[in-house]
């Protein structure tokens, strides 16, 4: 009897699986087409200066439509695009497009704002990444000091050396980088302190609970400090409410970017953002 349901546990188990792997698959083979045909989009969301008020910087975020399932979140898709490899074609598409448009913009005559991409430590890790993305900035034309580069947490568990040299060479070439998602990895202080990196990004999970869990209330504040200490900036990510970016401001958070200010929206969108606060009125 035990066996019996055993048996049948174990063949309902990997039906589940085989469906949950099937789907993977398939998904996987639309990815490709999608690259194939050019189907992703970029948005937008503006990084504001609590200070000013004013819109800095952009973040890049991909965005997939499917033809058959609308939108699927990043969420899914990058996980898998790093699975079958098929993230560096991907990354290599959104350095491309995020440098182009920001080129454009200034082109168009925008005040010039910087634009944040984030990276996949397998794009990182890739033999020629420095030299790829040094040329993708000449091809575009964009000023390096113009690019920002968002990396986890996770870089901390690669070789360090390696890290900081490649690190340095951005630094030195002028372009950003920012530590993604602050707070929820494993990176211990001295390591932190030993990357040069510019600007910390508090990770939303903490930003929702300011002013509501008193513990989210004092690492915010604590990575702000953190981040000044080291001489690097911060950015509060997720900021959602008034009150949040009244306590973020009075604690010397250098920028914020959240649904307070904007969704990320496509270009045309972006540019009626940046518009709006040139007369003064986002927040
Ligand atoms: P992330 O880099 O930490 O990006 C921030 C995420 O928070 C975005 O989700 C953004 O839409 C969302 N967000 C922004 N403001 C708010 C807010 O006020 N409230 C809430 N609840 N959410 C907010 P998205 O676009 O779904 O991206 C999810 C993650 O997928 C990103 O997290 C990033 O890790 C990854 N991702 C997105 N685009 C790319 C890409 O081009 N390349 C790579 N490698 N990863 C990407
Ligand atoms: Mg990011
Ligand atoms: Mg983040
Ligand atoms: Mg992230």
């Amino acid at each position: 009897y035990t066996k019996q349901t055993g048996r049948n546990g174990y063949t309902f188990y990997n039906n589940e699986m085989n469906e949950k792997s099937r789907e993977k698959l398939s998904l996987g083979n639309d990815l490709h087409k999608a690259l194939l045909h050019d189907n992703f989009l970029l948005y937008y969301q503006p990084q504001v200066d609590v200070q000013s008020g004013q819109i800095i910087g952009a973040e890049a975020l991909i965005r997939w439509k499917h033809p058959e399932k609308g939108f699927i979140s990043p969420a899914e898709f990058i996980p898998l695009a790093e699975e079958n490899g098929l993230i560096l074609q991907m990354g290599e598409w959104v350095l491309r497009t995020a440098c182009q448009q920001n080129k454009a913009w200034q082109d168009a005559g925008y005040e010039p704002i910087r634009m944040s991409v984030n990276l996949s430590m397998h794009q990182f890790q890739q033999k020629n990444f420095i030299e790829s993305i040094l040329r993708t900035l000449e091809e575009t034309g964009l000023q390096a000091n113009y690019l920002e580069l968002e990396v986890t947490e996770s870089i901390a568990m690669y070789d360090i050396e390696n890290v900081i040299k490649k690190l340095d060479i951005l630094d030195k070439a002028g372009i950003h980088v920012s530590v993604d998602d602050f707070g929820t990895g494993y990176s211990s202080l001295n390591y932190l302190r030993r990357l040069p990196v510019h600007t910390l990004k508090i990770d939303q999970s903490f930003v929702r609970d300011i002013n509501i869990d008193w513990d989210d209330t004092a690492i915010v504040n604590s990575i702000i400090t953190l981040a000044h200490t080291l001489r690097m900036n911060v950015v509060a990510e997720g900021v959602e409410t008034q009150e949040q970016f009244a306590f973020l401001k009075e604690h010397g958070c250098d920028r914020i970017q959240g649904y307070l200010v904007s969704p990320p929206v496509p270009a045309g969108q972006f540019e009626q953002l940046v518009k709006k606060t040139v007369e003064g009125v986002t927040l």
